[in-house]
């Protein structure tokens, strides 16, 4: 029997607010433990929730860029189980009125595009974390609530993926997403966006959906792929053997590549859900959604097409410079100081690119503006490629200006008829044999020249002229060693 795998994505995400959902507690990722609560996020008795308004905005953004429909009454819901990371007893969050429905995410590698619809998106708040072999022993458990409370967005497509390759390429769209949005930063291991991975597999061709297993908490695009892969092939061995799959919870173990059973899947009676006494409806209203709506930043698909037309970039360096919302604004500052979008583009993926090996931009002491002078001195013809590039590497170290190092070093281009006819001569008179074995057709050796040309110029002798004072003289010497003069 042929099977298809279906896959389902519940992707929790935490909003970049500096508070938490409920209360003021600081939100900063790394404090020692339980550094950041209060009577709110322990769950104290006598103390009441106040909504975080910024959570909201943040939360609409992301529902708005992602085209779903809005509600303009939700509801917050206690969902209740007991566990040591959970101080109240319950979690709030939303249920059967969400905030958002609908929607989709668009992933695009550039080559092909598809929707993957989502069925809805809702708040909640997240749980503190529990950390196990601690203690003298090893064998204590002990919980840090700082996370406790923190605000979450669980984004839940549809049952339509394929595979772990279509379910790690819905992950990266949607970081990205979120990351030009500003809503979240997208930071994986420090767990502000994680993925539970639904996967069953049905008959190819029925429309019914299988039994599930339910994937926990994979924080890389990687084991998204990995797990999801394996557990399709773990549902097939069983299928196959005339088996049935039950309907679990399970974690992956990157170290086996391996999923495990962790628990039966629980149902959402289990929770006991029921509309939070403690907080108002959830009201958006029409003039927020709009003022929204104005205010979204343009999106990575859009920015992306934008650079390969109106810059007329490749697609992949259009895709490239777009990639991270901090990149493309990088480009943007400099393409603002110097208006050579196609310089800039090869300059900064492939010249910095090569020189910096992935360390973030906002690092580097190059500014945008200093590549742009740089490549705005190349294109007056003030200073060749090749002095171009070493300026650079003086550029990275101390953040210089380049109009400054060309200046203080002499090191500006010759563009002087005269001076690179000198050099030219003095090349042609030391290499007769090169200059028999152009006469001869042998066009490689043109090349050999020019560079010692460049060569005794240092580098700075204009390279067009250079080819074309050579070209000249040649031509005028006939088959005739320029040298006998
Ligand atoms: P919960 O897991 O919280 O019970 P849902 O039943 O709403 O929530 O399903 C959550 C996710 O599981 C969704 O992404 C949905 O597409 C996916 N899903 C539901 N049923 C299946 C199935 N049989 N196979 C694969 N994915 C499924
Ligand atoms: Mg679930
Ligand atoms: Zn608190």
């Amino acid at each position: 029997m042929a099977w298809e795998a279906v896959i389902g994505l519940e992707v929790h995400a935490q909003l970049a607010t500096r508070s938490k959902l409920f209360c003021s507690c600081p939100t900063t990722f790394g404090a020692p433990p339980n550094s950041q609560t209060c009577a709110v996020c322990l769950g104290l008795p006598g103390v009441l929730p106040v909504l975080n308004r910024q959570a909201i905005l943040l939360a609409v953004r992301a529902a708005t860029a992602l085209g779903c429909r809005l509600e303009p009454h939700s509801e917050f819901a206690r969902k209740n189980y007991f566990y040591p990371d959970l101080p109240k007893g319950y979690q709030i969050s939303q249920y059967d009125q969400p905030y958002a429905r609908g929607g989709a995410i668009l992933v695009d590698d550039g080559a092909t595009a598809r929707s993957v619809e989502l069925i809805r998106i809702h708040i909640e708040e997240d749980a503190g974390k529990t950390i196990h072999g601690e203690g003298h022993d090893g064998r204590r458990s002990r919980v840090d609530f700082n996370r406790g409370g923190v605000p979450l967005i669980e984004i839940v497509t549809a049952p339509v993926l394929r595979s772990g390759a279509e379910a790690a390429a819905t992950m990266r769209a949607l970081r990205q997403l979120l990351r030009y949005l500003e809503v979240c930063d997208g930071n994986l291991e420090q767990g502000s966006l994680r993925c539970d991975a639904n996967v069953s597999l049905r008959p190819a061709g029925a429309t019914t959906l299988g039994t599930r297993a339910e994937l926990k908490n994979l924080n890389s695009f990687r084991f998204v792929e990995q797990a999801v892969d394996f557990e399709i092939e773990r549902q097939t061995q069983i299928l196959d053997r005339g088996d049935v799959v039950v309907q679990q919870t399970r974690h992956y173990d990157p170290g086996t590549r391996q999923t495990r059973a962790m628990r039966t899947k629980e149902e959402a009676h289990d929770y006991r859900y029921f509309p939070e006494p403690d907080l108002p409806p959830l009201e958006l209203p029409p003039a927020l959604l709009t003022d929204v709506a104005a205010t979204l930043p343009e999106l990575p698909p859009a920015r992306r097409r934008r650079y390969a037309l109106a810059y007329d970039l490749p697609a992949d360096a259009a895709a490239l410079l777009t990639e991270e919302p901090e990149t493309a604004r990088w480009f943007e500052e400099a393409l603002a100081v110097h208006a050579n979008p196609k310089a800039l583009a090869n300059w900064m993926l492939n010249e910095l690119g090569g020189l910096t090996r992935g360390q973030p931009l906002a690092e580097l002491r190059v500014t945008p503006r200093r590549l742009a002078e740089l490549i705005a001195l190349i294109d007056a013809g003030t200073i060749s490629g090749p002095i171009a590039k070493q300026l650079l590497v003086q550029m990275l170290a101390d953040g210089a200006d380049p109009a400054r190092l060309v200046a203080e070093q002499g090191l500006a281009q010759v563009n002087d008829d005269a001076a690179v006819t000198a050099l030219v001569d003095e090349v042609l008179a030391a290499n007769p044999d090169s200059v028999r074995a152009i006469a001869a057709g042998k066009e490689k050796a043109f090349g050999f020249l020019v560079g010692q040309v460049m060569r005794r110029s240092g580098g700075k002798a204009n390279p067009k002229l250079v080819n074309r004072l050579l070209r000249e003289r040649l031509d005028r010497a006939g088959t005739a060693p320029a040298g006998g003069r």
